[in-house]
């Protein structure tokens, strides 16, 4: 462990738990519950973002080490404690799992904090309670599936009716702007209806999957139900995409690695869940709250270093109000606090990588080359790692790449508008559609517009506001299917139709 680390852990005092897992120097993936290297023995090596230095080791997977833990994943869902537990043990067994977690919570967030670089008060907020809460809320299903009998009119007597059955073996990969809480997403509904899992997390962020797995096995997850491989996207990501011992794919990450993960599942006559990238529209008139809008960027935008799927990245003001509202929204970038992402008082750690700081920065020349008017951030924040100001960008319009493109980092563009005609044309000219807000005071015209508003979820006077129980995923280039609340339960379930003859 060298210097810069070391001391890192002393200032903030951090658990011995996230000390031991760092002071290792290495952490192994988690195949059939043993944690393991890599076949070949290579490695990747895990860097800390907010200082550019080496944090440790993990195993790199080779396909053979894929090939294991998808057949653990196969033996576990049908032979084995997992595929002969009742509902009811299962549903217990899901609640200790979240019980760990919370005990582990501090640990599971010191460590999200520095793999990723997440300002760790929002990563205990969001990515742990929101991780817990949600395993939690699905754990209530577990003894809920119900299929249904029919009043069937076939010849002679016949009794009908309908099984709901878990799917199998899921192929989970999953990016690293929220490593835990996407993998939670990616797993709770799955485990609930008894199905096993082989996940892959971002290579450059496995850290809580982890030390989750050593938690999860304390509380009794049998072998085999949940296997941890990591590898990069094309040497592990797309071989288990495709991989023909698993029976479903549920992916979350970019649009253009979504395409060829729904086009490998189907090979293999697969269904595949996308949640893909967003460029979300917060649409704001006269009459809105500027407090509310504020809100919503801050939750948004310049939340999680602007690396948010569901991000407010274009915000449109009715002319009226537009001034102020630029105002308003500068005035919170330039608020915000960056830092050590362990520091308790921040508000903004650092971008997750030097290319994606890089990706950001070439957004902002393009932006000021294509005339938007550069009202404060744009530059790269004068301290070691990744760190990148708040930006907003006025005056912008929907043909500039800033307002068409995701750009995954904290950078608001903010557009004039006149009526509301216009606002939802604007709103809609994208090729997304994850999300979208709506500010306002006036009844009526709230309900108006979030029927027009081409996205799969739409707020009213906030942004970026989540439930486990309200479903979450896109319209349009910004994904197939649902993750939370009960309509997630159905990917992982098939039906089953069952005629006896009396
Ligand atoms: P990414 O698509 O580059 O990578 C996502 C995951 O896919 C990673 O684990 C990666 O290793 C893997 N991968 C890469 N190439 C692959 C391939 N050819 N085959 C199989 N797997 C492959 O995305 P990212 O940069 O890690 O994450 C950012 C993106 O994720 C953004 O577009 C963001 O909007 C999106 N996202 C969407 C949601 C949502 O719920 N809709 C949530 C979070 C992030």
């Amino acid at each position: 462990m060298n210097e810069t680390i070391k001391a890192m852990l002393e200032k903030y005092n951090v658990t011995p738990e996230t000390r031991a897992f760092i002071e290792a120097g290495h952490q192994k993936m988690f195949i059939d519950g043993q944690f393991v290297d890599s076949e070949d023995g290579a490695t990747l090596n895990i860097e800390d973002p907010s200082n550019g230095e080496h944090l440790l080791t993990v195993p790199k997977a080779t396909v053979a080490d894929l090939d294991r833990a998808v057949a653990a994943a196969n033996r576990a869902f049908r032979t084995g404690p997992w595929a002969e537990m009742k509902p009811n043990e299962r549903q217990a067994l899901l609640f200790r799992m979240a019980d760990v977690m919370e005990a582990h919570a501090q640990t599971l967030a010191e460590l999200e904090a520095i793999d990723a670089g997440k300002a760790i008060s929002g990563c205990h907020e969001v990515d742990i309670a929101g991780s817990i809460d949600f395993l939690r809320y699905m754990a209530g299903w577990t003894t809920k599936i119900e299929g249904s009998t029919r009043n069937v009119s076939c010849p002679g007597e016949a009794f009908g009716f309908t099984l709901k059955e878990p799917i199998g073996v899921v192929g989970a990969i999953v990016p690293w702007n929220w490593p835990l809480n996407m993998a939670m997403w990616k797993m709770c509904a799955p485990l609930v209806v008894g199905c096993t899992i082989v996940l892959k997390p971002a290579e450059i962020t496995p850290m809580s999957m982890i030390y989750l797995m050593r938690i999860w096995q304390e509380a009794g997850l049998p072998d085999g139900v949940v296997n941890i491989v990591i590898g990069t996207g094309t040497e592990i990501g797309s071989p288990l995409a495709g991989h023909p011992g698993i029976n479903k794919v549920s992916f979350t990450g970019s649009t253009p690695v979504g395409k060829l993960v729904g086009k490998a599942a189907l090979e293999n006559m697969n269904p595949a869940t996308l949640e893909l990238g967003g460029k979300s529209a917060m649409v704001a008139f006269d009459d809105a709250n500027l407090e509310d809008i504020v809100t919503g960027t801050l939750q948004s935008v310049f939340f999680n270093s602007g690396q948010t799927c569901s991000a407010g990245s274009r915000l449109y003001v009715q002319r009226g109000l537009y001034d102020q509202a630029v105002a308003a929204v500068a005035k919170a970038a330039n608020d915000m606090v960056v830092g050590d992402p362990l520091d308790t008082n921040i508000t903004q750690g650092p971008q997750i990588s030097r290319r994606q700081l890089d990706k950001i920065l070439n957004y902002i020349e393009s932006g000021k080359a294509e005339g938007a008017r550069l009202v404060c951030g744009g530059e790269q924040v004068d301290r070691p790692g990744y760190y990148m100001q708040a930006t907003v960008f006025a005056d912008c319009n929907n043909s500039m790449k800033i307002v068409r493109e995701e750009i995954f980092g904290p950078v608001l563009a903010v557009i004039p508008f006149d009526t509301e005609e216009e606002a939802v044309r604007l709103a809609n000219d994208s090729d997304y559609g994850l999300t979208a807000s709506v500010f306002t005071q006036d009844v009526s015209r709230a309900h108006r517009l979030l029927k027009k508003m081409e996205a799969g979820t739409v707020f009213v006077n906030t942004h970026d506001a989540m439930d486990s129980s309200l479903p979450f995923g896109g319209y349009k280039q910004s994904g197939i299917g649902r993750d939370l609340g009960p309509e997630q339960l159905e990917h992982f379930l098939q039906v089953k139709t069952v005629i006896m003859q009396l």
